[in-house]
Formats: C-alpha cells, structure tokens, sequence
C-alpha cells in the first residue's frame, strides 16, 4: 500500500518540495502509525527545508515536525496508553508529517482531546510547547508579574498570551498589524503594541508607570534586544525565541536590574520537562484556556505555499497542511 508524501532530494528553496507516492512504512517494536489529518508548518520547517540557520535534514526527506491524527497501527510494545483510533497530536516522526501517514516513536505522540479539532492540534507541538517552556521553564513566570510578548501575533506568540493570561500573568502583545493586535487582545492581552512603531517601548513604560516588565518573551532578538533591556524590571528576564541575527546591547541596562537574558532552544527540553511541557499543555487544551489560532490552511500539494506563508509579516496564527479530509 502506498501514501502520498511531499520530499525533496537536495536542500533548496520550495521547488525542491515534490508529491511522490512511497509505501506506507510498518510500525516496529516500540513505533506507532499515525494516520494524519493535519500538519502543522513551522518556521523551522523552511530552516530544514533550505538547510540554513544550522538545519540539516537526511535525504530524501520529508518536511514537517507536528501534525494531528488518529492512530493506525502500533508496533508490538511499549505502548499501553494508546489504543488504535485514539486522537493524537505528533511532534516529531521519524518519516516526516507531510504525508497521509507518519511513523513515530512512542515518546512523540500525545493524546489529543476531543475538544480540540485535528487542525488545532497540529498546532501544540512546537509552537504550544515553545510558548510553555519559553515562560515557566526558562522565564520562570509567575502569577501576578507582568510579561511583554513581543511578537505575539504569531504561533508561539498567541500560545504564549493564551498560557499565561489563564496562570494570572498581565500581558502586553506586540504585532505588526491591526488584524493581529485585534487577535492579542481577544486572547486577552491587556495592551497591544505595534512592534514596528519606534515608540512602542516607551508607550509600554508609560503604561506600567515606568516600572516595566518582569519578563520578556523576544520572538526577534536581533532587532528588540536592545530594547527589552530597558523595558525591564528589577530582577527581569527577557527569554529569546527567535533571532535572526546579530545585536548590539548595553550591559548596564543588566547590571542595573540585576537581570537575564536566556537563551532556550525546544530541541534542548530533556525528556522530563517534556513530559512536564505536555502534560500542562493537555490540561490548558482540556480545559479550554488554550486553543491554538489557525491564520490559514493548504492542502498537502501546497507545502510550498505554507512554507513562503509562514515566513511572511502580518501573522495571525498558525498555518497548517490538511490531509485525508
Ligand atoms: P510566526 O508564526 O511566523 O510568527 C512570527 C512572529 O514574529 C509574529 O508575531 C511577527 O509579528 C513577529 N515579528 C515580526 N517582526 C517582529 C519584530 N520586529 N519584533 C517583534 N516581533 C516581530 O513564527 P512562530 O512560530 O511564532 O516563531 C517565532 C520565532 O521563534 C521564529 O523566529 C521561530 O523560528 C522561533 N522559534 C524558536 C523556537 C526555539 O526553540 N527557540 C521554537 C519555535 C519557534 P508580525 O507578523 O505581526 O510582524
């Protein structure tokens, strides 16, 4: 039996993302097919595909790290949680999720609950699990303190308002566009900022009464460092998501407040505070308080599309591949 699959042979731009039909592969001891319904588009996603910012990818290779769906098959063991049918949301596979099936390792499977469509939860993997990280691991947010989500707009921007809006956190979200400021305060933000506005830091310094922000989460670093330093509270962290480059900042706005920047990179979360990641974020989708936002959907012969998408300003959520629908 075959699948239909996007691969590409060679690292490059989007040309290189081709539909081919290759057999569906059969779950080992230890492994679990998932049929899926949707595939979730990250930026890292175009990284791999172009083999920049440090990504490589084996080839042939098919791009895609999350997606949704039930499962088809599993291998002989190691799988007492998970019955065939059940509804789950990938991240990570060992075949790629830009394809009908995907074969998986037990520990890159999750339960998905019903509340929470196959679109949705193709979007919890990365962007969701970023976010969490991003706060409670690395940022060490806590009721009560007040967070700049500077790029909110986007996946792990919009997960990140959802998740610390409903622990008690005040939140201030920045986006480039009237349609994804709107999006922010409908999550709940309590002041939306365009991030492209020069005076955008000092608006949030009049708003706090000059006391600024306990943290910040900086989906841009190498514009916004700079800045997030003097936005800072005493004892203020800015905990950089994304950078696409280089930066320069003045130690003093540190020393000064006796603050942090950390760095986090999701692939480094062991697998104790993955389990840690996952399971709050079951609880968040169960009980409604996160709800990934969908900007856009492709079919899977458009990857291509999603990929040039992804990239592009005026974010309004997550993109996502729909498959077997
Ligand atoms: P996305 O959906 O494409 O969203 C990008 C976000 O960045 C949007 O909110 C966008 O806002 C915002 N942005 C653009 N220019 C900005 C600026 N000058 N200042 C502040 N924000 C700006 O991407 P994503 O999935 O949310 O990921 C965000 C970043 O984190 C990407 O660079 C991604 O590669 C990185 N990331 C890192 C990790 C990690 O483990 N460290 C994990 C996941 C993602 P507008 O479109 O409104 O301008």
């Amino acid at each position: 039996m075959t699948m239909k699959t996007i691969r590409q042979h060679e690292h490059g731009d989007i040309d290189q993302l081709k539909l081919e039909a290759v057999e569906i592969p059969t779950p080992s001891a230890g492994q679990i097919l998932v049929k899926l319904h949707a595939a979730g588009v990250n930026p890292v996603d175009t990284y791999i595909r172009a083999g920049t910012n440090g990504y490589t990818a084996q080839m042939p290779h098919t791009p895609g790290i999350d997606g949704a769906g039930t499962i088809e098959a599993l291998g002989d063991t190691g799988h007492h949680h998970f019955q065939v049918g059940d509804r789950v949301y990938i991240t990570g596979s060992l075949t790629g999720s830009s394809a009908e099936y995907t074969l998986c390792e037990t520990a890159q499977v999750y339960p998905l609950p019903d509340n929470t469509s196959f679109i949705e939860g193709a979007c919890v993997g990365i962007p969701c699990a970023t976010a969490w990280r991003a706060l409670f691991q690395r940022g060490q947010a806590q009721p009560g303190e007040t967070l700049l989500v500077h790029g909110a707009s986007g996946g792990v921007g919009l997960a990140a308002v959802q998740l610390s809006v409903a622990a008690g956190l005040t939140v201030i979200g920045t986006a480039s566009t009237e349609a994804g400021r709107q999006l922010i305060k409908d999550q709940g933000a309590q002041l939306v900022l365009d991030h492209n506005d020069d005076n955008h830091i000092e608006d949030l310094l009049e708003w706090t009464h000059g006391r600024g922000v306990n943290i910040a989460l900086e989906m841009l670093a190498n514009v916004n460092l700079g800045h997030d330093l003097s936005a800072l509270s005493s004892g203020g962290r800015v905990v950089v998501v994304g950078s696409k480059g280089t930066v320069t900042i003045n130690p003093r706005d540190l020393m000064k407040r006796d603050a942090d920047i950390r760095g986090m990179s999701l692939f480094n979360t062991s697998p104790a505070e993955m389990k840690a990641v996952h399971s709050a974020l079951y609880a968040g989708l169960a009980s409604g308080s996160l709800k990934p936002s969908i900007a856009r959907t492709f079919s899977l012969v458009e990857l291509g599309e999603a990929h040039t998408t992804v990239l592009k300003p005026g974010s309004t959520g997550n993109i996502v591949i729909t498959i077997n629908e």
